[in-house]
């Protein structure tokens, strides 16, 4: 069973929505974790063993179960979080489509390669390879509870490594599901256990000396915290953090589409998402219509926990107080609110609320807020926009609506953040070759895509000299094969280049 149970502690894990208890989990303290590793450290070298194939079909099993059980798991993602099930199975079906991917693509981004070595290395024969890590420990969210560490605990796994999840107290049972699910499609030994408990878990899992990368997803001040705990044992660590992400809405952009996306961007899942949109940016001429658009399109929005609900409840009950107080802050220094107020914040749920005039300062403007909110800024070009738009020390994602493929494309490079998203919200998230990740407080290193993969790995280099030639590391060398070696150096490197 690779769900570790020693603890005598429990913590219960409740649904936001009504209050009720989905489940009670054990409290892993530091020995049940280290434990955890130990039978990692067991399961990696079997694992890495297995070589390229068995791991892939293995992995690819998984993926048919977890599509099999599909609905089970959208049930308790629907029951831990409050989102509606069919965000929840949407959620799920891309974690499906990256363990996929990355199951299908690991050989071929990490197996051995020859590499040209040279002139002056032709004599050897260069192999590259991507090496697996050994124990890879992965502290997980509760706002995508399936589909954000899979972009770790999938990538891990195809490029070889064994991982010990540790899922967000709020979404412990998604974790104890998903380790059921490897248990049952792979019993030789537990490639993926995952450890339950608070924050102290993950500190446990952080700080050991015996894991070999940690990949964390969460808030900022808690990258730090784990950063600061994986210093002690020079553990690397991928930090994937929150963002404040910026949506630019250009003069020429198709404004119906514009508005959809922005508002399903800013409100699904009641805007407890890393890369949903916090900031809308528009540019002068279709400001008016623009905001016209979204404000008739956010009236219509409800949140619920039946069927028919836009979104669900806020799922951590401290962010209300954070909501709260940005709506606040916004109103009191002069903002307005053409949808909602002040009194759309109704524990545990927050109604839509669309912001304007909303100054530079506030902090609806400048900190992750994580609900149902936005604010829109009218801009008097694209410059001003980008301007905004990077004017925080999150970089998370960012979309750009333009009726101009080239213009729209500049923007997306300018924008500072790892993804941009032109014409569509957040495509770049559905897609499993590209690589996921932030610049400044959103963090560093990427998942998903090949860049995900290595991120998993060591890349270890190998020569095997093939003929002897002319040595010059050895204290037999020549004044003659130095001169011979000079006089090419010269021709091959010292020529002026021209345009
Ligand atoms: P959080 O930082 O409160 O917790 C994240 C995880 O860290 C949890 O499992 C928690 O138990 C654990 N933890 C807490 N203290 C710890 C410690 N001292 N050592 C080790 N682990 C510890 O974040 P959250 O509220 O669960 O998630 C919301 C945040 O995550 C938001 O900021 C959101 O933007 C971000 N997020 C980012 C991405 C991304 O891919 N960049 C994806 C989803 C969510």
């Amino acid at each position: 069973m690779s769900v570790a149970t020693e603890s005598a502690e429990t913590f219960a894990s409740l649904n936001p929505a009504t209050g009720e208890v989905v489940a009670e989990h054990p409290v892993q303290d530091g020995a049940a974790v280290a434990a955890a590793i130990e039978r990692a450290r067991e399961a990696a070298e079997w694992w890495r063993a297995l070589g390229w194939k068995e791991r892939r079909l293995r992995l690819l099993n998984v993926k048919g179960s977890l599509a099999r059980n599909l609905n089970r798991m959208a049930e308790l993602i629907h029951q831990e979080t409050g989102k509606p099930v069919q965000d929840a199975q949407l959620e799920t079906i891309m974690a499906i489509t990256h363990l996929d991917w990355a199951a299908r693509n690991a050989q071929k981004v990490l197996g051995p390669r020859s590499v040209y070595p040279g002139l002056m290395a032709v004599n050897q024969k260069c192999v590259l390879e991507y090496q697996p890590l050994g124990v890879v420990g992965v502290i997980g969210p509760w706002n995508y509870p399936i589909f954000t560490p899979m972009g770790s605990i999938g990538y891990a796994l195809a490029a070889g490594n064994a991982v010990v999840f540790k899922p967000s107290e709020f979404t412990p049972g998604v974790g104890v599901f998903l380790a059921e699910l490897f248990d049952a499609v792979i019993p030789e030994h537990p490639v993926l256990q995952t450890v339950t408990g608070l924050g102290a878990t993950g500190a446990a899992l952080a700080s050991s000396p015996h894991v070999d990368k940690i990949a964390f997803t969460g808030s900022a001040r808690t990258a730090k915290r784990v950063m600061a705990a994986c210093a002690e044992n020079l553990t690397p660590i991928v930090a994937e953090c929150g963002g404040k992400d910026a949506c630019i809405v250009d003069s020429d952009a198709d404004l119906d589409a514009a508005a959809d996306a922005a508002l399903w961007g800013a409100m699904s899942n009641a805007g407890q998402t890393c890369i949903g949109v916090e900031r809308i940016y528009v540019v002068d001429e279709a400001y008016d219509k623009f905001l016209g658009k979204l404000t008739e399109k956010a009236k219509d929005l409800r949140p619920g926990f039946d069927r028919e609900a836009a979104y669900g409840p806020i799922t951590m009950p401290s962010q209300l107080d954070i909501i709260e107080r940005h709506i606040k802050d916004a109103l009191d220094k002069g903002g307005k609110a053409v949808v909602g107020g002040a009194e759309s914040v109704r524990k545990p749920y927050v109604e839509p609320v669309v912001l304007t005039n909303v100054p530079d300062d506030s902090s609806a403007v400048c900190e992750e807020t994580f609900g149902p909110t936005i604010t829109v800024h009218r801009v008097k070009d694209l410059d001003e926009a980008v301007d905004k738009a990077n004017r925080t020390s999150y970089g998370l994602a960012g979309t750009i609506f333009s009726g101009d493929k080239s213009r729209a494309l500049d923007v997306a490079r300018r924008m500072r953040s790892g993804m941009t998203s032109i014409n569509a919200f957040a495509a770049f998230a559905q897609v499993a070759a590209l690589p996921f990740g932030g610049v400044g407080e959103s963090g560093f290193g990427r998942i998903h895509g090949a860049d995900g993969l290595r991120e998993f790995t060591r890349p270890k280099a190998i020569t095997r000299q093939r003929f002897a030639t002319m040595n010059l590391t050895t204290f037999a060398r020549t004044e003659k094969e130095m001169a011979r070696v000079l006089g090419l150096i010269n021709m091959i490197h010292g020529r002026r280049y021209k345009r």
